[in-house]
């Protein structure tokens, strides 16, 4: 079977980042899975689709006209890299990410991207759920005061205006939703590594993933 590395982590805990790399040092290709439930919602906030419509939302999931290429996002003939990741997106996404039937929805779209010479998939349930029989698990968290900075610099310099208190409020707000919620909680897989990057850059990371990935 073509390999699979699954990195999952809460959010803002540097699994893109992470991933990304990874991925182009690797030559593989590049899973962001959240990316699939955030143009979910941003479809679903257009559309006026409730966040409680579970028929509605999975049939939008299944049918959802999403390409990504490098870095952006397309749906449709739409670049939607930037309207995906507004923090009502998020939040929205991570509402809607609690339905099974959304999530059954979106399981064949990530698998058909396991595709030679390898896939780098970054998510919550990718080592759990989507591919169990990945080769290579990693878990990767941060305290949530790191990973509030890390978002608020971020936000920042992108040239939205918040403060490191919202950002953490809201952080915290979506943590509790994903770990509580009964489908694809964010728990790490039995057979996952724990990595705690709260003291580690995105250099550091990347070179501990390579060397388990080498082993
Ligand atoms: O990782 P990102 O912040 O882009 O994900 C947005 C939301 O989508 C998360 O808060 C989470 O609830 C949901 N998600 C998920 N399973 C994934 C990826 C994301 O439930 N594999």
């Amino acid at each position: 079977p073509v390999p699979v590395i699954a990195i999952d982590g809460p959010t803002a805990s540097g699994k893109g980042t992470v991933a990304a790399h990874l991925a182009q040092a690797l030559g593989f290709h590049y899973l962001d899975s959240g990316v699939m439930y955030r143009a979910t919602a941003l479809l679903a906030q257009r559309q006026g689709i409730a966040l409680d419509d579970e028929a509605a939302l999975a049939a939008l999931a299944r049918h959802l006209p999403i390409r990504c290429e490098g870095g952006t996002v397309w749906l449709g003939p739409e670049n939607a890299s930037d309207a995906i990741r507004t923090e009502a997106v998020g939040q929205a996404a991570s509402t809607l990410s609690a339905l099974p039937a959304v999530r059954r929805a979106l399981l064949d779209l990530q698998r058909s991207l396991r595709r030679a010479p390898g896939l780098v998939a970054d998510g919550r349930d990718m080592g759990t759920v989507v591919f169990p029989d990945a080769r290579l698990k990693v878990f990767l968290t941060a305290d949530a005061q790191a990973r509030a900075e890390r978002r608020h610099k971020q936000l920042i310099s992108k040239g939205i205006s918040t403060t490191l208190t919202q950002v953490l409020h809201e952080l915290e707000q979506r943590d509790a939703r994903d770990t509580q919620r009964s489908v694809a909680a964010l728990k790490p897989a039995q057979d996952a590594l724990p990595l705690n990057t709260s003291a580690l850059d995105v250099d550091q990371t990347v070179h501990q993933v390579l060397q388990w990935w080498r082993q």
